[in-house]
C-alpha cells in the first residue's frame, strides 16, 4: 500500500533510473512529489478556437502543424524557430527565439498544444502570434484521461524527464491514494473549515475532478488547495504555539500588580499625553504583566512613533513591583542615547539606573555588575552584550530589547537557560506585514503603534533625475546656510561592494573639493572600525559636520534633529522598506524635512513603483505591505532570513487569509489541550515534536 513515506523509486512507473532523476530534483518520497503542486492548470476539454483569439489573451490552443522550420537571421547566432498551427477554424503563428533544437522536436502533421499570451506583431501587416509558448506534442492514441480531455496539471520541468512522463507518474501516484492517508488537522477543525479529506485533497490538487473551476485552481483556491495550504500553516502555527509556551511556561512567570501608587508614578513620569495608539499597546503590555505567564511581546512601530516611553512605563511597573529591569539596544550609541533619555525622564525619582557600555571604565563596570547582582540597581541600560557577558541579576523581572532595524529575534533562550522567565518586550522600528509577523515573529504576541505623536511635520519626498543635480546641490547649500545638516546616502550592495565603496569614497572627496568647498563633508561606511564610525557620528550629531556621505550604515544611526535633508543616490536600487528606514532618519526635529530620491532614467517598472510608493506614503505598515507585494515573501528581507520557515505549498501573500485562520485555530487548539491536560498525549503535538524542525527548517528551542 502506498504510504506518504514510500521512497519515490517504488512508485509505479518510476524505478531506479527515473528515481535517481527525481531525487536529484529533491523528490525523495511519494509525499515530496504530492506536495509539489502544479503551478498552473489547463482546461483541455474546452479549447479556445484560433479564430477567436485576441491580442493580450493567455490561451491554450490545440492544432495541427502545417509548417515549421528554423530561420537563421542576419544577427549572428540568433535563430527563430517558426511554426504555423491550424485548428480547423484558423491558423496561428508561433515563434521561439534561440531554441534551434526545436527543429528536431517538431514536424509538420503533428498535433500540438501551445500555451502562451497572444501578441500583436507588425511585420508587413498586423498579425497575431505566440512567442516562446509552452508546448506539448499530442499523441493521437495516448491515454485520454491523463494529458487530454480534462483539466490537466502543468508542472515545472524536471531536467531529464519529459513533461508527459512526469505527469503520468503523478497520475499513477494519486491513483493509489486511499482513505488510510492520515489526517493532520484535528477533525473538529476540519469540519469547521469545511475541508475535504486529505487523501482526496492530494488527489484532486493534481488531477481535479470534472467541473472544478479552472479559475479557482489557477488561483490556488480550490478545495484541495485549501486543505493542503491550511494544513501547512496549521502545522507551522502549532509548532510556534509550542515554542511560545516554552518561553513562557504556565506557572513560571511573574504576576505584577498595579495599584494607585504605581498609577501615580506613571503619571508623574509622563511628559505628555499618550496617543491613543500608545495607550492601546500599553494596555496590552500591562495585561501581560498582570498575568501569571511571562510576557513575550513584540512592539512594532515606525521610527518616532513613541515606543521608548511605552517601554519605560512597563519598566516602572516592574521596578515598583520590586523587580529589576534591563533595556538593551543594538549599538553602543543607541544604548547611550536611551540612557540619557531615561535619566532625564526619571530625574525626579530615586531609582538607580546604570549604563553598562564599553565607554564605562573597567573598575566601574565591575562595581556596576556587583550592584546588579546585589539588587542595588533598578534598571540596567546597555547593548545586547548584557546577557551575553554573564551579568547576573538579583531579581530580573522585565527585559526590553530594542532591535531597531534588525530583524533577528534575540536569543531569548539565553535568558531562560539562567532559569529565569522574565517578561520580554521586543521593540522594532521596522514594521513588517502581518502575514510575515505571524510567521517570523510567530511565537510572540504582537502590539502595533500605528500613529505618530502630534505635531510632526510631514517629510516632503521628491524624485529627481540626473538633469536636476545642480538644482539639488543648490538646495543643499541653501538648507545648510539655514542651519540644516544633510545626509547623502550612497548604495553599497553586496556583489559589487568594493567598487561601490570606492565610488562612495570618491563621491565624498569630489563633493568636498568641487561642490561644497565651503562646507564640512564627512564619510561613513560599514567597513570602518566601530570607533571611527562612532567618532564620525559624534561629530555629525554635534553639528561639526554639514554633510554626511553615508552608505546604509546610518540606518542604524542616531537621532540628529537638525538633519533636515536626505539625498538618496541611485534610489532605484534600494528596497522599499530600506528607503523608508533611511528616510526615518530625518524629520525628527521641528523644521520641515526633505527627502530627495535621485535616480538615472530609465528605471525599471518595479523601481518606479517603489519610488511612487515611497513618495506617496510615510506609513511604515503601508510601505511594508507594498514591499511584500512587490518582492514576494521570499525576497522581502533582501537575503533569506533565518527564522523564516520553508514553505512547500503556502504563500504568505496569496494565502494570507488561510494563514490568519490557521493561526487562530492552532493557538486555540493548543490552549484547549493545555487546559484539559491533554497536551502530552495529543497526536498532533507529538507529530509537531517529531517533524516540525525538519519540516520547516526552524528550531523549537530558540
Ligand atoms: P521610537 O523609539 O518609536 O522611534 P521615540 O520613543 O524615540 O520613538 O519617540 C520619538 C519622539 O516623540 C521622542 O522625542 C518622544 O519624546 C516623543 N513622543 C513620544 N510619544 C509622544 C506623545 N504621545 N506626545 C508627544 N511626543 C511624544
Ligand atoms: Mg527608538
Amino acid at each position: 500500500m502506498l504510504e506518504l513515506s514510500t521512497p519515490i523509486q517504488y512508485v509505479k512507473g518510476v524505478g531506479p533510473f527515473r528515481g535517481k532523476i527525481l531525487k536529484k530534483a529533491g523528490i525523495q518520497t511519494a509525499e515530496d512529489a504530492l506536495y509539489r503542486f502544479p503551478y498552473r492548470y489547463e482546461d483541455r476539454e474546452h479549447f479556445k478556437k484560433i479564430s477567436d483569439v485576441k491580442a493580450g489573451e493567455e490561451v491554450t490552443i490545440l492544432g495541427t502543424i502545417l509548417d515549421c522550420h528554423l530561420q537563421t537571421t542576419r544577427r549572428k547566432g540568433f535563430t527563430i524557430f517558426q511554426m504555423l498551427v491550424d485548428d480547423g477554424t484558423a491558423a496561428l503563428k508561433a515563434l521561439w527565439f534561440n531554441q534551434p533544437y526545436l527543429n528536431e522536436v517538431f514536424r509538420a502533421g503533428q498535433r500540438v498544444l501551445l500555451h502562451g499570451t497572444v501578441k500583436l506583431s507588425y511585420q508587413k501587416s498586423f498579425t497575431l502570434q505566440l512567442e516562446n509558448p509552452e508546448y506539448e506534442i499530442s499523441d493521437e492514441n495516448e491515454t485520454p484521461s491523463i494529458h487530454m480531455g480534462r483539466i490537466v496539471p502543468i508542472y515545472s520541468r524536471i531536467t531529464g524527464l519529459s513533461v508527459k512522463l512526469y505527469r503520468k507518474i503523478l497520475y499513477h501516484l494519486v491513483g493509489e491514494l486511499t482513505e488510510h492517508i492520515p489526517e493532520i488537522i484535528p477533525q473538529q477543525i476540519s469540519k469547521r473549515l469545511g475541508l475535504i479529506p486529505k487523501w482526496r485533497a492530494l488527489k484532486e490538487v493534481h488531477f481535479p475532478p470534472a467541473k472544478t473551476s479552472i479559475d479557482e485552481l489557477n488561483r490556488f483556491r480550490s478545495l484541495a488547495h485549501k486543505h493542503l495550504i491550511f494544513e501547512e500553516f496549521f502545522l507551522l502555527q502549532a509548532g510556534l504555539a509550542l515554542r511560545k509556551r516554552r518561553y513562557s511556561p504556565k506557572d513560571k512567570g511573574i504576576t505584577f500588580s498595579i495599584n494607585n501608587h504605581i498609577r501615580e508614578v506613571l503619571k508623574k513620569t509622563l511628559p505628555f499625553h499618550l496617543t491613543p495608539a500608545q495607550r492601546k499597546v500599553l494596555k496590552e503590555i500591562v495585561e501581560d504583566m498582570k498575568s501569571p505567564q511571562a510576557m513575550n511581546r513584540l512592539l512594532q512601530g515606525d521610527v518616532g512613533s513613541g515606543k521608548t516611553i511605552v517601554a519605560l512605563l512597563a519598566i516602572l511597573i516592574a521596578i515598583e513591583n520590586g523587580y529589576q529591569a534591563a533595556l538593551m539596544a543594538p549599538t553602543e550609541i543607541l544604548a547611550e542615547q536611551h540612557y540619557a533619555t531615561i535619566r532625564s525622564l526619571l530625574s525626579h525619582s530615586s531609582y538607580r539606573i546604570a549604563l553598562l557600555s564599553r565607554g564605562v571604565k573597567k573598575e566601574e563596570r565591575e562595581q556596576i555588575r556587583k550592584d546588579i547582582k546585589e539588587g542595588k540597581v533598578n534598571l540596567v541600560v546597555g547593548t545586547h552584550a548584557i546577557i551575553q557577558e554573564g551579568v547576573y541579576f538579583y531579581k530580573l523581572g522585565l527585559v526590553v530589547i530594542d532591535e531597531q532595524h534588525r530583524f533577528g529575534v534575540m536569543q531569548r533562550s539565553r535568558l531562560i537557560r539562567k532559569g529565569e522567565f522574565p517578561n520580554v518586550l521586543i521593540m522594532t522600528a521596522t514594521p513588517i506585514p502581518r502575514s510575515l509577523a505571524l510567521t517570523f515573529y510567530g511565537d510572540l504576541d504582537i502590539s502595533v503603534i500605528d500613529q505618530l505623536p502630534p505635531g510632526r511635520k510631514p517629510i516632503t519626498t521628491v524624485y529627481k533625475s540626473e538633469k536636476s543635480r545642480k538644482e539639488v546641490y543648490n538646495f543643499i547649500k541653501k538648507k545648510i546656510s539655514q542651519g540644516g545638516q544633510i545626509y547623502l546616502v550612497y548604495p553599497v550592495v553586496e556583489p559589487s561592494e568594493k567598487l561601490e565603496l570606492k565610488a562612495a569614497r570618491e563621491m565624498a572627496a569630489r563633493l568636498k573639493k568641487e561642490v561644497f568647498p565651503d562646507f564640512k563633508v564627512a564619510l561613513i561606511h560599514g567597513r570602518m572600525k566601530s570607533g571611527e564610525k562612532e567618532e564620525v557620528m559624534r561629530a555629525f550629531t554635534a553639528g561639526e559636520t554639514d554633510i554626511l556621505v553615508a552608505t546604509t550604515v546610518i540606518e542604524e544611526g542616531v537621532d540628529v534633529p537638525t538633519a533636515t535633508v536626505m539625498v538618496i543616490e541611485h534610489a532605484d536600487r534600494f528596497g522599499l522598506s530600506q528607503l523608508h528606514q533611511l528616510r526615518g532618519r530625518i524629520g525628527r526635529g521641528d523644521t520641515k524635512s526633505y527627502c530627495i530620491l535621485m535616480a538615472d532614467s530609465p528605471i525599471t517598472p518595479e523601481a518606479r513603483q517603489r519610488l511612487q510608493a515611497i513618495k506617496q506614503s510615510s506609513d511604515g505598515f503601508y510601505i511594508a505591505e507594498k514591499d511584500l507585494e512587490l518582492r514576494g515573501p521570499g525576497e522581502f528581507f533582501g537575503t533569506r532570513q533565518t527564522g523564516m520557515p520553508d514553505l512547500r505549498v503556502g504563500n504568505l501573500v496569496r494565502d494570507h487569509h488561510l494563514l490568519e485562520r490557521a493561526r487562530k485555530e492552532a493557538f486555540s487548539y493548543f490552549n484547549y489541550l493545555e487546559r484539559t491536560g491533554r497536551l502530552a498525549a495529543d497526536p498532533l503535538i507529538r507529530f509537531v515534536q517529531n517533524n516540525w524542525e525538519k519540516r520547516f527548517g526552524l528550531k523549537l528551542v530558540g
